[in-house]
């Protein structure tokens, strides 16, 4: 179902109304948790004068160490919804369990599978059936065939809004929390007609990475963006040593106005 070899035409995932695909080169920006409301808004409002079409924000959060910050839960999810009603910007956030893919699809405008819940094959059929377009990241151990194999338990269920994201896999190199397999986005391009977006915040784990990293997705082709931004990224509960502040947004906002006119 997601290979292109029975549909060669590329797909077009429409999330609230805005398209990922071919030809576009939509940003999903927020912070990667939900902590406060005014911390959500604020950073909604910079990741929308960056250029961002598309908020994102974790109210569950799959944490490696159960002593780390696990998100709000459904308190998140209405901080979220609150945001979108005075933004605009359409929500993805995660889900991390069958039994509550219901009630983050009542807030969510796209349902995120995180990259630790690749082959969680009971998540994967039950957003397969949510009814909501759903943002596939690769598992960092997952070669490319088996993160197609979990989207096609996506579309098994009749779903076929899928957009997946390149995040960084597990590499020997310290250096970088992942290592970006660049290459992942043409091949997975090839092999499906899904569209391919890289989360550049993720991948490379540092502050200093992602504009690099942004370049590079946009010149191998990806079809879009999903960046963490925060006010005060020191005093973030999650990730914030590779959150973006206002000043580093600068960058990534003049790439996405630069290719706004091409799409
Ligand atoms: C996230 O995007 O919030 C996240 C936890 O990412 P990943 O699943 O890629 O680690």
């Amino acid at each position: 179902l997601v290979s292109r070899e029975n549909h060669p035409a590329r797909s077009v995932v429409r999330v609230g109304g805005v398209p990922i695909g071919p030809d576009t080169m939509s940003m999903i920006a927020g912070p990667c948790a939900v902590e406060t409301p005014e911390q959500t808004l604020e950073a909604a409002l910079m990741a929308k004068a960056a250029g961002a079409s598309l908020l994102r924000g974790g109210a569950f959060k799959p944490r490696t160490s159960p002593y780390s910050y696990q998100g709000l839960g459904e308190a998140g999810l209405r901080i979220l919804a609150d945001v979108r009603a005075e933004t605009g910007l359409p929500v993805v956030t995660e889900v991390i369990d069958p039994g509550s893919v219901e009630m983050v699809a009542s807030y969510a405008d796209m349902l995120q599978v995180g990259a630790r819940n690749m082959q969680n094959f009971a998540l994967l059929q039950a957003v397969g059936s949510a009814g909501k377009p759903v943002l596939l990241k690769r598992g960092f151990s997952a070669t490319i065939e088996e993160w197609l194999s979990a989207a096609e338990y996506i579309a098994q269920r009749g779903n076929l809004d899928i957009v997946l994201c390149e995040r960084g896999i597990r590499t020997f190199e310290t250096a970088t929390r992942n290592t970006l397999d660049i290459s992942a986005v043409p091949v997975a391009q090839r092999l499906s007609h899904l569209p391919v977006i890289v989360d550049p915040s993720h991948s490379g784990g540092r502050r200093d990475l992602v504009l690099p990293l942004t370049r590079a997705a946009i010149a191998v082709g990806a079809d879009g963006l999903i960046i963490d931004v925060h006010p005060q990224p020191k005093v973030a509960l999650c990730d914030g040593d590779q959150a973006l502040m206002d000043t580093d947004l600068k960058g990534i906002a003049d790439i996405v106005s630069l290719l706004s006119p091409l799409m």
